[in-house]
C-alpha cells in the first residue's frame, strides 16, 4: 500500500513524458514509424569518474548525458546536479528539450546531463575536480556543433566557465560557444542569467490578455527560489503582481499583504533560506502550492502538483517554470478545474532561447545589447504564445496538449524531410 501510494506521488517521469508524446501524437495522427523514432532517446551516455576529495580520498560518482533528437539542429539542454539524478529522469529531461526547442522554433534538438550528487555537501574546490572530470567523461558527446549544455539545477555560470575551460583545455584554444549560461566576461550573454523567468513573465503577460486576468494587482505564489523562481519574484512585482508566498528545499513563507522580493533575495543570502523572513508566516514548501492567489509559479523539481494537491491548488493560472511540475492526473484535474495552464515546454523556454543567442553572439564574436536581446526575447516568446494559443482555440484541447501538437509537429517534419539513413 505504501508503495502504492508513492507511486502515485511520484509517477516515472520517464513513463510520463513518453505518454505525454503519445497523446500529441495520437492528436496530430502521426506515422507509426515516426512514433517508434520520436519517443526514445537518440544516444545516451553514463559515466562512472573518480573525484579527489579535499581530504585526499576517492569518490566515484555517475553522470549521465543524453541526447533525445537531433533532426532540427544540434542537442540542447542543461545539467543538473542533484543527489536523485536517475538516468529516466534524464531521458524525460531531454525530450522536453527537444519540444522546448521546437516549441520556441529555435534549431536545436534536446539533450539533457545530470551528476548524482549533493552539491551543497561539496566545496567549491571538489565541485570543480567534479565538473572538469564530468566534462571529460561526456566530451565525445559534446561541442558547439553537437551538443550544447547549460545551467540547470544547483549549476550555474562559474559551473558552465568550468566546463568552458575543461573543454577548451582538451583542444587547445578557446572554444566559447560549447556551452551556454557563462559569465559575461567569457562570452555569455547578457540577459541570459534572468531569461527564463522573464520569458516565463512574458507568457503570463499573454495569459493575461486572453483571459482578462490583470497581472497589476494579481497575488502570487512560488514555488522554488533558484534562479527562475526569485528572479520571476522580482520581475513580476516590477509589473505590480503582489508576491504573496515563495519557497525554497528547506520551506516556505507566506504573507497575504506581500513580500518583497529584494529583501527575501538579501534574507537567503545571508540565513541560506527563505524561512525566517521578517513579518512571514513559516509554511511548507508543499504548502506554498496551495497558498491563496491568482498565479501559481512552480519553480522547483518535476512531480510537484499531484493527484493530492491539484484539486486543492486556488490559482487562476499556473505557470510552469520548472521542467515537468505537474503529473498529467494531477494535469486533468487543474484542465477540468478551469485553471489555465502555461506549460513547462512553452513558460520556461526563455531560457534556453537566451542561450541560443548566447551561442549565436559567440559563433560570430559579435554580442548585442542587453535591449536587444530583452526585445528579440519577447518577439520569440509571444510568437511560441500565439501559435500554442491558437492550436489550442483551434483544435479545442488544453494549452499543454496545443504545445505538444506545436512542437512534435515540427520535429516530426524535420524528420520526415531529411528521411531515413541509410
Ligand atoms: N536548463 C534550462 C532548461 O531546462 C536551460 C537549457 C539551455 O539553456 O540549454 O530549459
Amino acid at each position: 500500500m505504501a508503495s502504492q501510494r508513492q507511486v502515485a506521488e511520484a509517477p516515472n517521469i520517464w513513463a510520463v513524458a513518453q505518454q505525454q508524446f503519445d497523446e500529441a501524437a495520437e492528436k496530430l495522427d502521426l506515422d507509426d514509424g515516426l512514433r517508434r523514432v520520436l519517443r526514445v532517446p537518440k544516444r545516451e551516455l553514463t559515466v562512472n569518474f573518480p573525484v579527489t576529495m579535499d581530504d585526499g580520498h576517492v569518490e566515484v560518482f555517475t553522470g549521465y548525458r543524453v541526447q533525445h533528437n537531433l533532426a532540427r539542429g544540434p542537442a540542447k539542454g542543461g545539467i543538473r546536479y542533484h543527489q536523485d539524478v536517475t538516468l529516466d529522469e534524464v531521458r524525460a529531461l531531454a525530450m522536453w528539450m527537444t519540444w522546448k526547442c521546437a516549441c520556441v522554433n529555435i534549431p536545436y534538438g534536446g539533450g539533457k546531463g545530470g551528476v548524482i550528487v549533493d552539491p551543497k555537501k561539496l566545496t567549491l574546490r571538489e565541485l570543480e575536480g567534479l565538473t572538469r572530470r564530468f566534462t571529460t567523461e561526456i566530451s565525445p558527446l559534446i561541442g558547439p556543433d553537437r551538443d550544447i549544455p547549460a545551467p540547470d539545477v544547483n549549476t550555474n555560470a562559474q559551473t558552465m566557465a568550468w566546463i568552458m575551460d575543461t573543454f577548451s583545455m582538451h583542444n587547445g584554444y578557446t572554444i566559447s560557444g560549447v556551452v551556454t549560461g557563462k559569465p559575461i566576461a567569457i562570452g555569455g550573454s547578457l540577459g541570459r542569467n534572468e531569461a527564463t523567468a522573464r520569458g516565463t513573465v512574458f507568457t503570463l503577460l499573454q495569459a493575461s490578455e486572453v483571459l482578462g486576468v490583470p497581472i497589476r494587482g494579481a497575488r502570487v505564489a512560488i514555488q522554488g527560489f533558484g534562479n527562475a523562481g526569485s528572479i520571476a519574484a522580482t520581475l513580476l512585482a516590477q509589473e505590480g503582481a503582489t508576491v504573496v508566498a515563495v519557497s525554497d528545499s528547506s520551506g516556505g513563507i507566506v504573507n497575504p499583504k506581500g513580500l518583497d522580493p529584494s529583501k527575501v533575495n538579501a534574507w537567503k543570502r545571508e540565513h541560506g533560506t527563505v524561512v525566517g523572513f521578517p513579518r512571514s508566516e513559516t509554511i511548507s514548501n508543499a504548502d506554498v502550492l496551495e497558498a491563496d492567489c491568482d498565479v501559481l509559479v512552480p519553480a522547483a523539481l518535476e512531480n510537484q502538483i499531484t493527484t493530492h494537491n491539484a484539486s486543492r491548488v486556488r490559482a487562476r493560472i499556473v505557470a510552469e517554470a520548472a521542467n515537468g511540475p505537474t503529473t498529467p492526473e494531477a494535469d486533468e484535474i487543474l484542465n477540468e478545474r478551469g485553471v489555465f495552464m502555461i506549460p513547462d515546454i512553452l513558460c520556461n523556454a526563455g531560457g534556453v532561447t537566451v542561450s541560443y543567442f548566447e551561442w549565436v553572439q559567440d559563433m560570430q564574436s559579435f554580442f548585442w545589447t542587453e535591449e536587444r536581446i530583452n526585445e528579440s526575447l519577447k518577439g520569440i516568446m509571444d510568437r511560441a504564445f500565439g501559435s500554442v494559443y491558437e492550436m489550442s482555440q483551434r483544435h479545442e484541447v488544453a494549452m499543454r496538449t496545443a504545445a505538444y501538437m506545436v512542437a512534435v509537429n515540427r520535429v516530426a517534419e524535420a524528420t520526415t524531410l531529411r528521411g531515413l539513413y541509410p
